[in-house]
């Protein structure tokens, strides 16, 4: 067997074009969705992922303000940024580039931003209203894995899903998703004995790990739905993900590329939820 591929840059562009769309309805209401970026220091994967969420801006008629700051910037400081930002009318979604440097507590920083515009969704305001299946903004990368299980049609009521991997910004929002859909689920760590015996009985895994090959072919059940986050580098120092992608993909029914599968996504939903945060008003 050879499992679909789900393709997150085709459903990005579909997703993209129906922001585009709603951004457009906003602005002839006279409201110009906006996104401020804020990053601190030269991490250069962090200029990379900067820039690419404001050409995403602009690219669906979204107003985007890059901040740049110096790694000197101090913790006052950046949190009277953020405080600016809080009471900029033309700004709606907040999202200050993590890592932060060492003198920053980036957890202080977080809890500074409105919840009302943290499209990131890392406050703990929206981690709560996740749990409790109220409404707030959803962490744009697990959100992007479960519109990509939409894509597919795929009824998660009383599947099990193994989620491997429970940061905060991805593996436990996930589990929550998945659980609100009514998925079994069990969350792996890297202190979970026999990964094997557990991803075998899953219908659903999400591979959030950051290492090479935590998912191999002989521990995917047949046909089951594989979505890899992992964003990890090879010997020739390519993109690749958690998942063997390869070897995974004649065992499995459906898997995500890395690249192309799930980065490609959580730019898009930083978008869904810059435009449902101008829409809220
Ligand atoms: P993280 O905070 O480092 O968390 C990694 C998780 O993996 C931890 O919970 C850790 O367990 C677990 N783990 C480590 N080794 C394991 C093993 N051998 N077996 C099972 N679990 C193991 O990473 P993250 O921020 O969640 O990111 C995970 C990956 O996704 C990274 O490659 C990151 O670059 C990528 N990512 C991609 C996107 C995207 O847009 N595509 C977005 C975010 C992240 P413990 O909790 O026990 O330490």
């Amino acid at each position: 067997m050879t499992a679909h591929i789900i393709d997150g840059i085709a459903l990005s562009k579909q997703l993209r074009a129906d922001v585009a769309k709603r951004a457009a309805a906003l602005r002839s209401r006279g409201v110009v969705p906006g996104l401020a970026v804020v990053l601190v220091g030269e991490n250069p994967a962090s200029q990379v992922y900067v820039r690419n969420k404001v050409k995403a801006c602009e690219d669906s008629g979204l107003h985007s303000v890059l901040e740049r700051y110096p790694a000197t910037l101090s913790e006052a400081e950046l949190l009277a940024r953020v405080d600016a930002l809080n009471r900029d009318p033309a700004i709606h979604g907040i999202l200050v580039q993590l890592p932060l440097p060492a003198h920053i507590d980036a957890h202080k920083v977080i809890e500074a931003i409105s919840p009302a515009k943290d499209v990131d969704g890392f406050h703990v305001a929206s981690a709560g209203a996740l749990m409790v299946g109220q409404p707030g903004f959803w962490p744009c990368t697990p959100y992007g894995c479960m519109k990509m299980l939409e894509s597919i049609g795929y009824d998660l009521k009383g599947k099990h899903a193994v989620v491997i991997g429970r940061s905060n910004i991805v593996g436990k929002p996930m589990a929550l998703m998945l659980l609100q859909k009514n998925a079994t689920v069990t969350v792996c760590h890297s202190g979970t004995q026999n990964l094997k015996a557990l991803t075998l009985q899953a219908d659903v895994v999400v591979a959030a790990v950051g290492k090479r090959n935590v998912l191999t072919a002989d521990m995917v059940k047949p046909g089951a739905v594989v979505i890899d986050v992992g964003m990890n580098r090879n010997d020739e120092g390519k993109l690749c993900g958690d998942v063997d992608f390869d070897g995974v993909k004649e065992v499995a029914g459906w898997i995500t590329p890395v690249p192309g599968g799930v980065g490609p996504m959580t730019i898009t939903m930083l978008l869904v939820n810059t435009l449902e945060a101008a829409e809220r008003g």
